[in-house]
């Protein structure tokens, strides 16, 4: 016997029964951000890996481990992208859309692609929705961007469940003077920090801090500390968000030791955080990358930007049970029709039935079948009526109207009359 086919690990179907919450959290936010004045832009899944090689930069766990790299039948290296961040501002440049200052706030949404080990919350094709506003360097924009994720967690009900953990990370230049004080700090007392830490003190220092390692913290806990080599302007920025936070009573928690694992943040980072999924519990995360535009050889544009996982989301949601029932809504109308002049006169009735009342959820029965098999598919289907359509009815040009979901009798209805008189059902119900 023939192998079965599978999935590749940690690269998952997402079945019909899922789907509607999947729906319900990308309708919900992409009508948020309608709201807010932001559009939406699709960028290709594929792209020249020298993009995020330069874009999230060398020495993160995203470029060295876990990307999806190959060579195309033309010998040119692409990658499955990791993020959407970098392919973003490619389109930005390649389309001109941020020359002479201006400005775009923008969101996509589509899966990305990372070799991680795979576990709940974690996979290897994972979805996520994001936002980027460029040319705006202000810590207003900042603010809206996390006002506006804090607006959907009302939305979903989940505001009492994620917290936002907020930091600065100042200026690259103040960056890099706290970088050189850490490394030296550390440097001294290299052989007691795990060995990921060892490595990172070359590749990536600033990601020791968020070690998982108990050893390492503990050493950290008499490193120097970030906030002490921000820049003037840097904290007045930071300064300036808490205000407005603190004006829309939006609660945060100061964690110095946010870093976040690209290379291309500056000034305010953050993360939402839930305690409800165990160890994968950041479901929304971004910040400032004012550099990145230049590293791709534009001129200077500030961009802020953050991602959600909506694999966690979804998860969140069903964890704390608040996926809303009426998305599983079945059918309205099912129609079942016995021999061909019928299924023929069901077919025409049906969409006849769709012009005139366009939200209607009808199911037209299938593969023919005798009166109980296609009363039970009726059944099944959710409906709450079902329509009968035999030779008899054909002649008269009725159909039975029966409810599926209460005791009431059948009744005999005109075709003319049909449409109206299942809005009137259907209404009341
Ligand atoms: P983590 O620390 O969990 O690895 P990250 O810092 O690598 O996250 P980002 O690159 O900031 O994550 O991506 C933004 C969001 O996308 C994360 O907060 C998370 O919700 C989601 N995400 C990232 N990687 C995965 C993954 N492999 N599977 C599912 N969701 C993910
Ligand atoms: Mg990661």
């Amino acid at each position: 016997m023939s192998k079965t086919l599978q999935a590749i690990r940690g690269m998952n179907d997402i079945l019909p029964e899922q789907t509607p919450t999947w729906r319900y959290l990308e309708n919900t936010l992409a009508e948020l951000l309608d709201g807010y004045g932001y559009k939406e832009i699709r960028l290709p899944i594929l792209e020249f890996t020298e993009l995020f090689a330069r874009g999230i930069g060398e020495g993160t766990d995203v470029v060295d481990k876990e990307m999806y790299t190959f060579l195309d039948r033309n010998e040119e290296s692409l990658t499955l992208r990791p993020e959407g961040t970098a392919g973003c501002v490619r389109a930005m440049l390649e389309h001109g859309l941020t020359g002479g200052g201006q400005v775009q706030k923008l969101w996509y949404a589509g899966p990305m692609f990372r070799y991680e080990k795979p576990q709940k919350g974690r996979y290897r094709q994972f979805h996520q929705m994001g936002v980027e506003v460029f040319n705006l360097p202000g810590p207003d924009i900042d603010a809206e961007l996390i006002v506006l994720t804090w607006r959907l967690w009302k939305k979903l009900g989940l505001a009492d469940a994620v917290t936002l953990q907020l930091n600065s990370l100042g200026s690259s230049e103040a960056r890099a003077r706290y970088r050189d004080a850490l490394v030296a700090y550390l440097q001294e007392r290299y052989d007691l920090l795990d060995e990921d830490s060892q490595r990172r003190l070359t590749t990536n220092p600033l990601r020791i801090l968020d070690s998982k390692n108990g050893g390492t913290q503990a050493l950290l806990v008499d490193a120097p500390t970030l906030h002490d080599y921000l820049d003037e302007e840097s904290v007045a920025h930071f300064e300036g968000l808490k205000a407005r936070l603190d004006a829309v009573g939006i609660r945060y928690e100061i964690n110095q030791k946010l870093v976040r694992g690209l290379d291309y943040y500056s000034r305010t980072v953050f993360e939402w955080v839930t305690d409800k999924l165990g160890s994968q519990g950041t479901v929304c995360a971004g910040g400032r990358y004012d550099g990145l535009v230049t590293q791709f050889g534009g001129k200077p544009t500030p961009g802020v930007g953050y991602a959600m996982g909506v694999e966690r989301l979804v998860l969140l949601l069903e964890t704390l049970g608040l996926v809303p029932e009426e998305l599983n809504s079945p059918a309205d109308v099912y129609i079942c029709a016995f021999g061909e002049a019928a299924e023929l006169a069901a077919l025409g009735l049906s969409e006849q039935l769709r012009d005139a009342l366009p939200d209607l959820r009808l199911v037209v029965n299938a593969g023919a079948g005798s009166f109980k098999s296609q009363f039970k598919k009726a059944d099944k289907s959710g409906a709450s009526y079902a329509l009968i359509l035999g030779d008899d009815e054909l002649a008269k040009r009725v159909v039975g109207c029966k409810p599926l979901r209460d005791d009431s009798e059948q009744q005999s209805i005109a075709w003319d009359a049909l449409a109206e008189h299942l809005a009137a059902c259907l209404k009341q119900a």
